[in-house]
């Protein structure tokens, strides 16, 4: 480690990627720590799980990304604990626990799907919040097309299995249904020969009185209107009581509770910060919200300790939206702090969010877009949709290729990701069953060596054996000679 001043940054997400990058001018040692390897463009993590992207036109390697920034270190780990008093921050890989101090840091460690208390339900509907989640999402949702093929010709029913529930009508889950909905009305219809994937049921249910509330009502009309154009059951005033591995329950406000038979059911509702902020609070003081959001000063910095900063999805501040760019420009602010501090100059005061609009897809050629008081949907903000995610993408040879299988599936019917393995739906459970998880399948770190050497020192033994043994069979003249049977 260096003289320098050391900053550690806490994931590589867009706060954790952008802080990182804002701070390549500065005077100081950059270390990234985080659980992937990648950075990754949550926006289109449903492209992914549709087959039109491959994971990794969304999820550039954070080393690759930033190998040219002399300044900065990629260290691969789960952070399991920050020591304010301390400074430090400890991590974990495969039971392999570093250590490391900052001077100043930059929390940006996002937040987790939330079952609203029912982590049970993960089980049966996953989220989609990383790639591990999108792949197993690809594995379930092309695989039940599959299924339903098998059932359909041995005779069996296959409703249940041409039955997909998307839960939040938020985003993500408009993004989602309406791009399950294409598949099967346009990508898949032509592969299938004893099932017609058109006829494949697709529903959309949130507890919320309208679709995609961040939008407003009218824009929230309009889309549920494009949807119900496309096929998809919008089901709204439904809390989703029970899910299992055949269906699952909601319950409207007047009682009522219906019941869906459905294999595939993905979960694309609330959001959980990381555990992180509990560690934060619970050695500041500063209170978590009910996502378990941490309350930071208006510059972004933790009650008490001017030298943490936390960015994006973990803070409640002013009400700010879990967006993108609230974590780019959060993370940007505080890389300028750090540098004006070690300038020596006056703060530049609490942290301005410029609020750049939101938009989400309908479907192909069909958005809409909500940018100030400008309100658009249909062709134009779907085109404002595919230059706003062109310019975000990381890195040119992800541009490019996106662009392509962008090609493949708008303007023609394809989708050019449709592999899926096994491995993909059945990992995460598989994992979930192993008690300490992945670092169950590894040597604890020192254990193979140690192992090793015991086995070197064993086989060392027997050849100097082996080695006295010739020698006293030369010298007592025993060789070659004949003993009877
Ligand atoms: C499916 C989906 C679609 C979305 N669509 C949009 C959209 O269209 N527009 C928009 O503006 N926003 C969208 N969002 C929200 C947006 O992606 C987030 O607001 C943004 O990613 C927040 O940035 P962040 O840096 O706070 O967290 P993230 O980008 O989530 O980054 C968190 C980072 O921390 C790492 N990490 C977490 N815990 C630890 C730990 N203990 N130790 C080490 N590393 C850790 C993670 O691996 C990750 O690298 C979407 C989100 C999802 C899930």
């Amino acid at each position: 480690m260096s003289d320098r001043h050391q900053v550690v940054v806490i994931g590589s997400g867009f706060g954790g990627l952008f802080g990182a990058k804002a701070l390549k001018r500065a005077d100081v040692d950059v270390t990234m720590i985080a659980k992937t390897t990648h950075h990754l463009f949550q926006p289109l993590l449903y492209q992914v799980a549709t087959g039109i992207l491959s994971q990794g036109e969304i999820a550039p390697p954070t080393r690759e990304v930033l190998h040219k920034q002399k300044n900065a270190t990629v260290l691969l780990g789960e952070v399991t604990d920050i020591d304010l008093e301390a400074r430090t921050v400890t991590s974990q890989l495969l039971g392999r626990p570093t250590t490391v101090s900052y001077d100043s840091l930059i929390v940006a460690a996002g937040a987790g799907q939330s079952y609203f208390g029912n982590d049970h339900f993960a089980e049966f509907a996953p989220g989609m919040k990383s790639i591990d989640d999108a792949l197993e999402l690809r594995g379930r949702i092309f695989g039940s097309f599959e299924l339903a093929e098998l059932a359909a010709q041995r005779g069996e029913s296959f409703e249940h299995l041409l039955t997909f529930v998307v839960v939040g009508a938020g985003p993500t889950g408009v993004e989602l249904a309406g791009q399950i909905a294409e598949l099967a009305r346009r990508t898949l219809k032509r592969d299938f020969k004893h099932i017609r994937t058109e006829h494949a049921r697709v529903i959309l249910v949130d507890a919320a009185p309208q679709v995609l509330p961040p939008f407003g009502a009218k824009l929230g009309e309009k889309t549920k209107v494009a949807l119900e154009k496309l096929g998809i059951d919008v089901v709204l005033g439904a809390m989703v009581t029970n899910v299992d591995e055949r269906g699952l329950e909601w319950k409207f406000k007047d009682g009522r509770v219906e019941r869906i038979e459905s294999v595939t059911k993905i979960w694309a509702a609330g959001v959980s910060a990381s555990p992180l902020g509990k560690t934060l609070s619970e050695q500041t003081g500063a209170p978590l919200d009910r996502a378990g959001r941490i309350s930071v000063n208006p510059d972004l910095t933790l009650p008490g300790h001017p030298e943490v900063f936390v960015v994006g999805d973990m803070i409640n501040l002013d009400h700010l939206p879990g967006v993108a760019q609230v974590a780019i420009q959060g993370a940007k602010h505080a890389a300028k702090e750090i540098e004006r501090r070690l300038e020596g100059k006056p703060s530049a005061g609490p942290f301005k969010y410029f609020d750049k609009g939101s938009m989400a897809t309908i479907s192909r050629f069909r958005a809409v877009a909500s940018i100030g008081n400008l309100k658009l949907t249909g062709f134009v903000a779907w085109l404002m949709w595919l230059v706003v995610h062109l310019f975000y993408i990381t890195g040119f040879k992800n541009r490019v290729t996106a662009v392509m299988h962008w090609f493949v599936s708008f303007l023609g019917s394809d989708r050019a990701e449709r592999t899926t393995t096994l491995q993909q739906i059945f990992g995460r459970s598989a994992l979930e069953r192993l008690e300490g998880g992945a670092s169950s399948l590894v040597s604890p770190p020192g254990q193979y060596d140690a192992e090793r050497a015991a086995a070197d020192e064993t086989r060392r033994k027997e050849l100097e054996e082996q080695a006295a043994e010739e020698v006293r069979l030369t010298d007592a003249g025993e060789r070659g000679v004949h003993q009877p049977a």
